[in-house]
């Protein structure tokens, strides 16, 4: 397929996430196609590429293109991958190229063996990694973080012998949020960032069979039993010899998107025990408490994201709760290009008012969040254009402020509406009768019990953001935290830790050669391939 750049949808006004990993270790059943529908699953957290690789024993396969899953695979593509272990990945993509090449799962090979890598997240020090190992001569095809991974968990398992201890010791170096899974020939491999910042389920197939996801909807789709989170930095291995876990690095405190729980988990995922539809409507209960509109006619959503927020908002004040908006379903992301008059359409490309609805009534619109506003503007005038005599916009979540660094696509903050009007400038900007927040409290107080990284809605960013990473994304005046003058502080150097890697590599052998008796001389000439089988 031909390189190019994706086009963004006219009315597309939302946070993005990244990613949607998937990885299952199913020697029984067909692995490709329970990738396949775990990544329909995880659809929406990236439509502009999709990939699945394949482990069938003997070598790794992979497939992937830009386009959504169902346009990426057919009937004949997964017949042609059997195998034991599948990972898939889809793509929404901000570090880097947009292009092919950056389509995951990306292929890496350590000597004879191949690794397939699939990444959701951001790496806030790749640049300077990068910049390290292309020094050493190591070359790369992309500019993106998840090859930076690839390419250090390859140097450092060439060191120490064993993938594990690479996939280890390339966490020590990485800064940022994420959740990965990789597979090789005979095993798969999940491992999340020491924060937890990116969410990374696990499930139970069946006897020895495992999945592993960003979400629970993508375990249920495949039938399989949610067993807990992936723990922050967390390695877990699933091969012929069972379930390993091991703890790559120690954890740090726990940082968890908030924002997951807002708008990018499918409602019907789970936390906690706890779905995010609930959460959602909780939300929307707490900011009517916070921001009620008394005597208002009817409550109504911006489907679909704030539909369960008002759903709630309209059951704790007791209003009627009706359908004003009707959404287009079949909108997606597209090649083509519009026009400059095809622009203009902006929302209604995604959203029509129902007038019969609408029409003489004090209407109270709830959405999930309000980001640059544009989207928030053109349905107000919408329902005005319909006949509603009032427009009350509520968001379900706090103003957002601050620019995201950990795997989510956002604008720098002078596009961010709450970081450059008052409340009363976003109100009649939008062109609202009135508009209200939820607060950074009640949001806190409807998701579990934890810790959270809250940072887009208050500057408080629990990683190090390097100056690479955050020039120019910030107005003068606003004072984030955490925030770091060169992108080379993040890290210690890579020889630095590929020689600590060797010392533990040779002592390893100096207790194995111990345990078995067996003699230097063949311990020696200990093969490549039994050196680097990953146990
Ligand atoms: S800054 Fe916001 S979107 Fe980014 S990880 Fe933190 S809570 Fe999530």
């Amino acid at each position: 397929m031909t390189e190019a750049s994706w086009t963004r949808e006219p009315s597309d006004d939302k946070l993005h996430d990244e990613c949607g990993v998937f990885g299952v270790w199913a020697p029984s059943h067909d692995p490709a196609r329970m990738a396949y529908f775990g990544l329909r699953a995880l659809q929406h957290r990236g439509q502009e590429s999709a990939g699945i690789a394949v482990g069938d024993g003997r070598t790794v396969l992979v497939r992937k293109d830009l386009g959504l899953v169902t346009q990426v695979f057919s009937e004949a593509d997964l017949a042609a991958m059997p195998g034991k272990v599948a990972i898939g990945h889809c793509r929404y993509g901000t570090a880097g190229a947009k292009g092919w090449e950056s389509a995951q799962p990306h292929l890496s090979m350590i000597n004879d063996v191949i690794i397939a890598l699939a990444h959701n997240g951001t790496l806030v020090n790749f640049d300077a990694l990068r910049a390290e190992l292309i020094e050493m001569g190591i070359p790369f095809r992309s500019n993106t973080d998840s090859e930076v991974a690839a390419k250090l968990i390859g140097y450092f398992t060439q060191r120490g012998h064993r993938l594990r201890t690479g996939i280890a010791h390339t966490m020590r170096m990485l800064e940022g949020g994420y959740a990965m899974v990789l597979a090789r020939e005979n095993a798969l491999y999940a491992f999340r960032d020491p924060h937890g910042i990116r969410p990374l389920v696990l499930g139970r197939l069946g006897e020895g069979e495992w999945v592993v996801a960003s979400e629970t909807c993508a375990l249920d789709i495949v039938g399989a039993t949610y067993v807990r989170e992936v723990a922050p930095g967390e390695v877990i291995r699933i091969s012929d010899d069972g379930f390993r876990s091991e703890q790559g690095v120690p954890p740090r405190p726990h940082a968890d998107c908030i924002f997951e729980h807002v708008y990018f988990s499918r409602p019907d995922s789970v936390k906690d025990g706890s779905s995010f539809y609930l959460m959602r409507h909780n939300m929307g209960r707490r900011l009517a408490r916070e921001m009620p509109v008394v005597g208002a006619d009817l409550v109504i959503s911006v489907p679909d994201s704030g539909t369960p927020a008002a759903e709630g908002y309209a059951a704790e004040l007791g209003l009627p709760y009706g359908t004003g908006l009707i959404k287009n379903r079949y909108v997606a992301r597209t090649f083509i290009q519009p026009t400059q008059a095809l622009r203009q359409m902006g929302v209604r490309l995604k959203l029509n008012p129902l007038p019969d609805v609408v029409r003489g009534k004090r209407i109270v619109m709830v959405d999930d969040s309000i980001v640059r506003g544009t989207t928030s503007k053109q349905i107000v005038q919408m329902l005005r254009d319909a006949g509603a005599a009032e427009v009350h916009m509520r968001s379900a979540s706090p103003t957002v402020t601050w620019p995201c660094f950990y795997g989510i696509d956002t604008a720098s903050q002078d596009q961010l509406i709450g970081a450059n009007m008052s409340l009363e400038e976003m109100r009649d900007y939008i062109g609202a009768d009135s508009l209200g927040f939820l607060s950074p409290r009640g949001l806190i107080d409807c998701v579990p019990h934890g810790g959270y990284c809250t940072a887009c809605f208050t500057g408080d960013y629990p990683v190090a953001i390097p100056h690479s990473f955050y020039e120019e994304k910030f107005l003068s005046g606003y004072k984030p935290h955490n925030l770091m003058q060169s992108s080379l502080e993040s890290h210690m150097g890579i020889d630095q830790v590929a020689r600590e890697v060797e010392q533990d590599s040779a002592a390893r052998l100096r207790v194995d050669e111990k345990r078995s008796g067996v003699d230097e001389k063949n311990e020696a000439t200990l093969s490549r391939k039994d050196g680097q089988d990953g146990r």
